[in-house]
């Protein structure tokens, strides 16, 4: 059972006027596959952070602490060798790939994941089943990686790939933003999908509680100045649906 281990972890991003910034100070979490995670909280928590931090972007600098998977320091793995090991990482902004269709950047995605090319009937099959699934248009596959493509495309291509690739444990940074309520239904379908196969663990990085109405959590983590506040199960995320962070904010405040 795959299991993603994040202990004590400290990490300062770079600021262009003010230097390196503190931003995580000691966070602790625990996901297994087959489990589902939120991690809530206030804008500039850190929640962003963490997820760029698991994917290894070069600006965030890990000061302290661990992270593995399956006992392996992910830490030392480059960006690749993460994704070759069961790490999925659907970022709160994804970048264009210019030239490379979607089709081919999911074939692409498949080979270096698994270490071989997959066959390519069986492939086709399951493009055009996940495609089907998420009411992808067909030709959708043949656009390139991101570019024009809307807020919800964006959303939809992410849980294609996730759907695909089948990682051990999947961050999802963000994934209800911008979605009209019929986009975020069938996003929230194809992650319970991915949910109700078992095998992968899900970390869902939310501000709001919007997606949690369709895919129900096993655990809520409450952000709070780059470490977790609270912890407790779906009811945690009742509480702040009705009560907002203010609770938080205010215990979190310089004491004068
Ligand atoms: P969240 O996702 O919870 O909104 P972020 O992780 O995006 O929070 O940001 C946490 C804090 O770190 C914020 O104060 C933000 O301004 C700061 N921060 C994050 N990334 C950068 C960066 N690249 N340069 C400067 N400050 C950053
Ligand atoms: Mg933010
Ligand atoms: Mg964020």
């Amino acid at each position: 059972m795959a299991t993603l281990e994040i202990r004590d972890l400290h990490v300062s991003v770079e600021t262009p006027d003010a230097g390196p910034k503190q931003i995580l100070r000691g966070v602790d979490l625990t996901v297994r596959a087959g489990e589902t995670h939120a991690i809530m909280g206030p804008n500039g928590s850190g929640k962003s952070t963490l997820a760029y931090s698991i994917a290894g972007h070069p600006r965030y600098t890990v000061t302290g602490g661990t992270v593995t998977l399956d006992g392996e320091d992910v830490l030392a793995m480059s960006v690749d060798e993460r994704a070759r090991a069961g790490l999925f990482l659907a970022m709160q902004y994804p970048v264009e790939v210019p030239g490379v269709t979607v089709s081919n950047f999911l074939r692409t995605a498949k080979t270096a994941v698994s270490g071989e090319a997959p066959s390519l009937r069986h492939w086709t099959k399951d493009v055009k089943a996940a495609m089907d699934a998420l009411r992808m248009d067909p030709a959708f596959a043949e656009r390139n990686v991101n570019e024009g493509f809307s807020g919800g495309e964006k959303k939809r291509h992410e849980i294609l790939q996730m759907e695909l690739l089948k990682p051990k444990v999947a961050v999802l940074d963000e994934t209800d933003s911008g979605l009209d309520v019929d986009a975020l239904r069938i996003v929230s379908e194809g992650v319970n999908r991915v949910r109700e196969t078992g095998e992968t663990g899900l970390l869902l990085i939310t501000h709001y509680t919007r997606i949690l109405r369709y895919v129900k959590p096993d655990f809520v983590h409450v952000f709070v100045a780059g470490r977790v506040a609270e912890e407790g199960g779906p009811e945690l995320a009742d509480d702040l649906e009705e009560n907002g962070y203010d609770r938080f904010l205010d215990s979190s405040a310089p004491v004068t």
